[in-house]
């Protein structure tokens, strides 16, 4: 480079004047050219909000981020049955679930005990031949392991296109979709990289997202968002104070350099004088220091007794009548009007109130990553703000809005996304026991201390 600029001095040197002037006129207004750039004015990241769109960096196999947009917008449908209720995104445009907007988190499952790649999959709504075509064409997937993770994208038709599942910390695999068939196509990724624990600290500054993402050796908005997951029933992370302390733990594979991928192995918080500890175990869930689960349990139904279901969850199911796809995002269930409505889990009422289709309508948020929908109430006995506990009465059960008989329409979202409320996997609040619970404690002594070093 230096004996380039020599060159072009000399040659510069030996140019006629007129030539001299044209061409220093034509280099600055090129330099002006490069030097300008237009100003790019990020927005302030107000809240505790991890915003994936913004995210400058991705794991690199974690694929399956899905536009949350098409499920609302292609899913409208005017016939006035009660299952349409929740169709319709002019009459409920996802009140009480989008709140945390723009996260857009991908459609990912991490395996825990008991699940099957039928029981995940069809869980989240994709369709059960298609699962079945990919278990009988590859029967490796009838393999799952605890703690793997399985992400997948849709098509515009609402088919599974893409499965990927992510074996290890080397070893991904994609299933893909071969044209509009129901043969999918595997391809193998082997990655290697070497993994090395990275300890983080820093004061909040602002926020926890923005303070964790400038400090120095920083995290990715994914890490971060990972971290307010791992704490979300302990505290609020939107409520920390300037001059908190954070101390996160990450185990991150580096590949030439750029980290690929990371683990949170655990964070300690310290806010108000106190201490918040949160560790991963090995199932991929996250326990304090005395390995006490840290989820919060639901109840599997907002009833005080187990009550008929009269119209199932279904995302795929196609209206007979206009032949248009017409979901049902929850699950009907028949009871007289005045039947107590409990609250599944501790959370915070987001939504109370009339609502066209929807009747009396109560939403009530549990942690960063469930919501869950009450709809035709009578009476509603929980205003907005209000913080709920597992198996609170929050209304009385009715006929309001649009429906054809007294029931109560109950939806649960878990991360942006309508689940099965009957089948999904439902947060245990259970501690680890046995020989799990030895391991993690003897890994929990180890990486306090890494936690708590500068
Ligand atoms: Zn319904």
């Amino acid at each position: 480079m230096q004996q380039m600029a020599k060159t072009i001095v000399q040659v510069y040197g030996n140019l006629p004047k007129p030539h001299k002037i044209m061409l220093g006129t034509l280099t600055i207004a090129t330099l002006a050219v490069a030097i300008w750039r237009p100003v790019v004015i990020q927005p302030d990241d107000k809240d505790e909000n991890i915003s994936q769109e913004s995210s400058p960096i991705k794991p690199g196999i974690i694929l399956g981020s899905k536009d949350k947009s098409e499920t609302n917008t292609s899913q409208v449908d005017n016939s006035d049955t009660d299952d349409m209720i929740t169709d319709s995104s002019e009459q409920l445009p996802d009140e009480g679930v989008t709140d945390e907007k723009g996260a857009d988190t991908p459609d990912e499952h991490v395996v825990s005990n008991g699940d099957n790649l039928t029981s995940i999959l069809t869980q989240y709504g994709l369709d059960a031949g298609d699962v079945a075509a990919l278990s009988n064409q590859h029967r490796a997937l009838r393999n799952l392991q605890i703690g793997q993770t399985l992400s997948w994208e849709w098509n515009k038709d609402g088919e599974l296109q893409t499965l990927t599942w992510i074996i290890s910390q080397r070893e991904t695999r994609v299933y893909t979709r071969q044209g509009a068939s129901s043969t999918f196509n595997e391809e193998k990724q082997i990655r290697q990289g070497v993994w090395a624990d990275n300890v983080i600290q820093g004061k909040i500054n602002g926020n926890f997202t923005s303070s964790a993402v400038t400090v120095n050796s920083g995290l990715t908005y994914n890490e971060a968002r990972e971290v307010s997951k791992a704490l979300q029933w302990q505290i609020d992370l939107r409520k920390l104070k300037s001059g908190d302390k954070f101390s996160v733990l990450l185990s991150r594979e580096m590949l030439d350099g750029h980290s690929e991928q990371s683990r949170l192995l655990g964070v300690h918080l310290l806010t108000n004088g106190k201490n918040y500890y949160a560790f991963r175990a090995e199932n991929g869930r996250y326990y304090d220091s005395e390995a006490n689960g840290l989820e919060r349990g639901f109840l599997r139904y907002p009833t005080a007794k187990t009550v008929r279901v009269s119209s199932p969850f279904s995302l795929r199911r196609i209206n007979p009548v206009t032949g248009r796809p017409a979901p049902h995002q929850g699950v009907d269930f028949s009871m007289p009007v005045g039947t107590p409505i409990l609250a599944v889990g501790d959370g915070e009422v987001i939504v109370a109130k009339y609502s066209g289709a929807a009747g009396n309508f109560i939403a009530i948020r549990h942690g960063r990553q469930y919501t869950t929908r009450y709809m035709h109430l009578r009476k509603l006995l929980v205003k907005p703000g209000q913080k709920v506990k597992r198996g609170e009465r929050i209304a009385l059960s009715g006929n309001t809005g649009r429906t054809t008989g007294p029931h109560l329409h109950y939806e649960l979202w878990f991360n942006q996304r309508a689940v099965n409320p009957l089948t999904a996997n439902l947060p245990n609040s259970g501690g680890l026991t046995g020989k799990d619970r030895q391991l993690f404690l003897a890994s929990v002594k180890e990486n306090k201390s890494k936690l708590a070093s500068d």
